[in-house]
């Protein structure tokens, strides 16, 4: 065998085997909006508002699936991109709607502090907030969020101006 036979480029047929995979195939809108939903519901999460995430994700994922399985049963297969185009992707902020929520529980949200005492730490816990529980009235899914006295102080004034 010559040695430029042996490093030769590989021929049509030989490429097709070699398609990179990574980075043609398109995201699917499924994938698109789980990425939205986890970044939505952090953004809830920082401003300290419930969001139901299970409903967010349930609601799509049922019309999405649903969808899919009735291009299997008519076609035997599911086009992405024919699929994408006839479900709709919800509105996110629905789902943090504060008439979707009810509270259900205030508890006292306690944190330990070490104080020192003759030397030795004395741990004892201290009051910093409260947890707020909130439930979806849609799922029943609860939500508990942490509220700092601080926050608590910002909310009241809020209500009063
Ligand atoms: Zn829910």
């Amino acid at each position: 065998m010559e040695p430029q036979e042996f490093f030769r480029q590989p021929t049509d047929t030989e490429k097709k085997d070699f398609t990179p995979i990574i980075g043609t195939r398109v995201e699917t809108k499924w994938e698109k909006y789980r990425k939205e939903l986890i970044v939505k519901d952090q953004e809830y999460t920082e401003k300290k508002k419930p969001f139901c995430f299970r409903c967010a994700r349930s609601d799509f994922k049922k019309k999405y699936d649903d969808k899919a399985r009735d291009l299997i049963e008519k076609k035997g297969y599911v086009d992405y991109s024919k699929l994408d185009k006839t479900v709709e992707t919800p509105e996110l902020e629905d789902y943090g709607k504060p008439e979707r929520f009810e509270v259900v529980k205030e508890s006292k949200a306690m944190e330990d502090v070490p104080t020192f005492v003759s030397g030795r730490s004395v741990h004892h816990k201290v009051q910093t907030g409260i947890h707020r529980d909130y439930k979806c009235k849609v799922c029943e899914g609860l939500r508990s969020i942490m509220i700092t006295f601080e926050e608590l102080e910002k909310e009241a004034k809020k209500k009063w101006m």
